[in-house]
């Protein structure tokens, strides 16, 4: 018996969609697909992709809870790739699981290059939530909270857009959004109060990490207790958090704060990292956001 809350699903491609110059939306079917359950906000799971030149991707036998070591010991470049996504939409009638992509060129990284090249009928495996109630959901603001502070990329567009569909009516939301293209701005409902600032990135700055942490550093914030909620490129997301941190006071254990992605650096290195950097115990800066991570790949 598994005490792990996720699971795996054999799942493939129905549809794809492209959303927007830098997004594509790979829409997936299966069988078992009834036993996938969405905590909502920003629920997140892992992506297994077959290497190229394989109809299907390369699982360990152990599925249950020592899947990762398993994973970890199979041969590199027979494995499956491993990515880590998060929940775009579920819907039961018919049975179908939205993933969107933040596409970054055709020589970006194996997802990126998956999702753009995806095809009905390509088939591809998850490990996703089996239960509501699982450790794949980070925005979690505490009782007290008079505000929500929202920050991402648009790797953090679905995530974003979970925590704003899923925001009681009225609460207060402040939200920053970088894309790269003015197309890539698209509608986000929510019952929420939000007040939603896109921020398109200019490709001529060499210093991608500024335009969003330089945008909520001029803004005005409400009055009351904040809760942040920060994703993306990891350089943006440490700088943002240290502005929000010890320039504007905001209590540390109030900022969850996750780097989706690193500028130069692949997930298996970023996974490699955070595994080493929390068996070696880390800076205390960044031990958050490194036991999450490892805790991460433990579980999802
Ligand atoms: C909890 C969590 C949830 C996530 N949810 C989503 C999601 O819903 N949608 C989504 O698109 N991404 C999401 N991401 C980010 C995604 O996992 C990474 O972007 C991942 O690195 C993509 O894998 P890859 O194989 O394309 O690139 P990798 O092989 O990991 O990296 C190859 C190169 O591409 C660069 N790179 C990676 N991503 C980007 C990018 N977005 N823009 C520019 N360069 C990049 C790396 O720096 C590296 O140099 C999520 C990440 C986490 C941790």
């Amino acid at each position: 018996m598994t005490s792990n809350p996720f699971r795996f699903f054999d799942l493939h491609v129905l549809r794809t969609e492209r959303l927007s110059p830098s997004m594509a939306r790979i829409t997936l079917g299966g069988e078992d697909l009834d036993r996938f359950a969405d905590g909502g906000r920003d629920q997140r799971f892992k992506l297994f992709l077959p290497q190229p030149g394989q109809e299907a991707p390369v699982l360990p036998d152990e599925r249950g809870d020592g899947w990762f070591p398993a994973w970890q010991a199979q041969d590199p470049a027979v494995r499956s790739i491993m990515r880590s996504y998060t929940v775009s939409a579920l819907r039961q009638d018919p049975l179908e699981l939205d993933i969107d992509f933040a596409l970054h060129g055709t020589t970006g990284g194996p997802a990126g290059r998956w999702a753009l090249a995806a095809r009905p009928g390509d088939r591809i495996s998850v490990f996703g939530p089996a239960v509501a109630d699982n450790g794949g959901v980070d925005f979690r603001p505490p009782p007290g909270t008079d505000w929500n502070l929202i920050t991402g990329d648009e790797t953090a567009i679905p995530a974003v857009a979970g925590i704003l569909d899923w925001l009681p009516a009225g609460t207060p939301a402040k939200v920053w959004i970088e894309v790269a293209h003015p197309d890539d701005r698209r509608p986000i409902p929510t019952e929420a109060d939000a007040e939603i600032t896109w921020l398109v990135r200019d490709p001529a700055r060499p210093d991608r990490c500024r335009q969003l942490v330089d945008a909520v550093r001029a803004a005005e914030l409400p009055e009351g207790t904040p809760y942040a909620w920060i994703a993306g490129e990891s350089g943006t997301v440490k700088a943002l958090r240290r502005h929000l941190v010890s320039e504007r006071g905001f209590d540390r254990k109030a900022v969850k704060f996750t780097g989706y992605w690193k500028l130069g650096v692949t997930e298996e290195d970023l996974i490699a990292e955070a595994i080493r950097e929390a068996a070696e115990g880390s800076a205390a800066g960044e031990a958050d956001e490194v036991q999450a991570r490892a805790q991460a790949e433990r579980n999802a």
